[in-house]
């Protein structure tokens, strides 16, 4: 079949000409599986050829509504136009000179970007980076060094990456750090404030849970060897939960008593994804480090950890970089998707999907009592799937639909602990009409299972 260019101006439709997955996809699928190492997972059965907007065109030519963005990369859609128009002048000019040792003004662009957009109003300054993890990584360096402390708090449930400390950092063993240990020392999980799990009901989380974290690092590590605790505002692969309100303000304040380096993970909830430019923000939470990824650049692979200036100074000359880190073609990208996050004004495009997935989602709740809990906030709404009457996870059904909506033309992502969590990452383009039929497919899923 003809090559199908990608970005907005691809169909927007849902459309299907072959099976899923095609005979073009399942031959891809075989020299997949003879080439690519078999631990890296599939979670779509077809291959893409072009994307834009909210859709992804198959290599059989079906086009699938999108909600899942790549895992919250492509908020401002595949190949946006700004993105494309900047990278690609970026890329004609130079491709890479090292930022470390020929910078150029893209990189010191993105940084300023990041001091005015990032929460928080005092002096800020940022390194880039490649992937999240690396950002995770740095953050976790810069706190240990600015504060001469090494313990690390992370969360139950929490997710930070595949790297050797950033396993250590993620809560849950499989897939991610099965049969990879040895992990790095000195890190120390808590509870996370997670109201529909809590077991003495969701009114007392909030406090109970912040009071038994506050303990933890009081008694058990000491507050005076804690150089961080690392938080996602929105835990993403852990299961898109919103801990109890109340909880990360207790929290903030605790580590600013102590000196401890309060690190915002928003690498899957920032950037415009829940209906503000960081989660942090809906409960004023004010991080002394942030770390961003995927959202940041329309899908080219960049990331960064921005924070107070004085912590950010702290480490040697040389002590932080990285040959690739804040790559210009990036960069350039990275200014492209903030451009279109603000011009298309992308966080109240994200408060009006949750405006119109929420009433939708609720009301599937009422029909079919596997869903046992809707929550989110913006273009990151999950529903959590449960034994009709109980608690008890159902992964199995949460399967099945999944592989349902994917045979239907609906691209959805899993997520959680108990992988019992349907997550909804819609590129914050998407146009109302796909919205409205990703849903309905979604709800024939529930139906069909
Ligand atoms: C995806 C993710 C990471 C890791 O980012 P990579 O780019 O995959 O290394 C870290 N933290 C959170 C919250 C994430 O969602």
């Amino acid at each position: 079949m003809t090559e199908q260019s990608g970005g907005p101006s691809l169909p927007q439709e849902r459309r299907l000409v072959t099976e899923i997955p095609g005979p073009r996809s399942r031959e891809l699928a075989a020299r997949k599986q003879a080439a690519v190492a078999a631990g890296v997972p599939t979670v779509m059965p077809v291959f893409a050829q072009a994307a834009g907007g909210g859709v992804v065109l198959d290599v059989d030519g079906n086009s699938f509504i999108d909600f899942g963005s790549g895992i919250a990369v492509t908020s401002v859609g595949n190949s946006a136009e700004a993105v494309v128009r900047r990278a690609g002048e970026q890329l004609a000019r130079f491709t890479h000179t090292c930022a470390m040792i020929a910078p150029y003004e893209g990189y010191v662009e993105v940084c300023e970007e990041l001091a005015r957009l990032t929460p928080g109003d005092h002096a800020k300054k940022s390194v880039l980076l490649n992937s999240g993890a690396e950002a995770v990584e740095n953050a976790v360096k810069i706190a240990r060094y600015a504060t001469g402390r090494q313990a690390v708090v992370v969360f139950e449930h929490g997710y930070h990456g595949r790297t050797n400390l950033t396993m250590a950092l993620t809560a849950k063993d499989m897939p991610y750090k099965h049969g990879f240990g040895p992990f790095a020392p000195e890190i120390y999980r808590v509870p996370m404030a997670y109201p529909f799990r809590w077991l003495t009901g969701p009114e007392n989380c909030a406090e109970q849970a912040a009071a038994q974290v506050i303990e933890k690092i009081t008694k058990e590590i000491g507050t005076e060897n804690t150089a961080a605790i690392v938080f996602e505002p929105l835990q993403g692969e852990g299961g898109f939960i919103e801990p109890a309100k109340g909880f990360l303000p207790r929290i903030a304040e605790f580590a600013a008593a102590h000196g401890i380096v309060l690190v915002a993970d928003e690498i899957q909830s920032g950037f415009c994804r829940t209906g503000q430019w960081f989660a942090c923000e809906d409960e004023g939470v004010v991080p002394d480090l942030v770390t961003t990824a995927k959202g940041i650049a329309g899908g080219l692979p960049l990331a960064a950890v921005t924070g107070r200036a004085e912590l950010m100074d702290a480490a040697h000359v040389g002590g932080l970089g990285g040959t690739y880190g804040g790559n210009p073609v990036a960069c350039a990208a990275a200014l492209g998707a903030i451009e279109t996050m603000r011009t298309l004004d992308l966080p109240a495009r994200a408060r009006r999907i949750e405006e119109v997935m929420k009433p939708r989602l609720r009301a599937m709740a009422e029909r079919f009592p596997v869903i046992g809990e809707v929550r989110g906030r913006g273009a990151m709404l999950a529903v959590e799937l449960v034994k009709p009457g109980t608690k008890d996870p159902d992964a199995a059904t949460t399967s099945a639909v999944l592989a349902a909506c994917h045979r239907a033309g609906l691209l959805v992502l899993s997520c959680g602990t108990y992988g019992n969590v349907l997550r909804f990452l819609p590129p914050l383009v998407i146009g109302e009409p796909l919205l409205e039929e990703g849903l309905d497919v979604l709800e024939e899923a529930f139906a069909g299972v």
